[in-house]
């Protein structure tokens, strides 16, 4: 048995930097495709859930509230900040009016059919089209009356984060299946150009077959086997 370190040198161990580089491409786009499923699941869930991720703060020597949350509701996603700023003499009468306690909640209200009928918006409004997005800042009223209450809120269609996580796998995805399609018809794996009469460099683009590593295929190396004649 070996320890993450042992097993990340082996993995980098007779690869060059272009093995490196390859291997992070290869984490990012299942990363970026694991958050695009993630991103297609928060989106269609918003619909029936409201779910918050939010974390509370009582500085009662300074006289503030913060709030800081993170939620998804109706294809929206949010990132908000709200403090409350309560004189000290009326810092009591707050926490009794307040209703909530410092600490982290989260959410998985359930949207009722009310509600969602309640909501003024066009069914493209509804499934986040037109699309929604931008950063607001208000100042109100604090709960019960005391204090002041500065709200900051950034928000974004999640859809728009499922096509954002989609453009590197499914990139890829589609790179691979054309360089399967090409070797296998036996065409330029650059081009497309037909290889078959000229079996050692692409006329069309000039790269060249690099026939002294196609015999024995040393691990870890690259599956290209086409090198450019740079
Ligand atoms: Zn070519």
């Amino acid at each position: 048995m070996f320890g993450p370190s042992e097993l990340m040198h082996r993995c980098l161990r007779g690869r060059g930097r272009g093995g490196v580089a390859r291997s992070l491409v290869i984490f990012a786009s299942w990363l970026s495709l694991t958050l695009c499923v993630s991103a297609f699941v928060l989106w269609i869930r918003s619909y029936f859930h409201q779910d918050d991720l939010m974390q509370v703060f009582w500085l009662e020597q300074r006289g503030e509230e913060r709030t800081y949350y993170v939620s998804s509701w109706f294809g929206e996603f949010s990132v908000a900040t709200h403090f409350v700023k309560v004189p000290p003499a009326d810092w009591r009468r707050f926490v009794e009016s307040a209703g909530t306690s410092p600490g982290l909640y989260n959410f998985g209200q359930p949207i009722n059919a009310d509600e969602r009928r309640e909501i003024p918006m066009s069914l493209a409004q509804r499934f986040g089209f037109p699309y929604r997005f931008g950063v607001s800042r208000r100042v109100a009223a604090a709960l019960g009356g005391v204090g002041r209450v500065e709200i900051q809120r950034a928000w974004a269609p999640l859809w728009l984060f499922t096509l954002m996580f989609a453009i590197l796998p499914s990139s890829r995805l589609i790179g691979r299946l054309r360089l399967k399609r090409r070797s296998r018809h036996g065409l330029c794996p650059t081009c497309g150009y037909d290889l078959r009469g000229s079996p050692n460099a692409c006329p069309e683009c000039g790269i060249k077959r690099d026939t002294s590593q196609t015999a024995v295929k040393k691990p870890g190396q690259s599956r290209r086997t086409w090198r450019s004649r740079s």
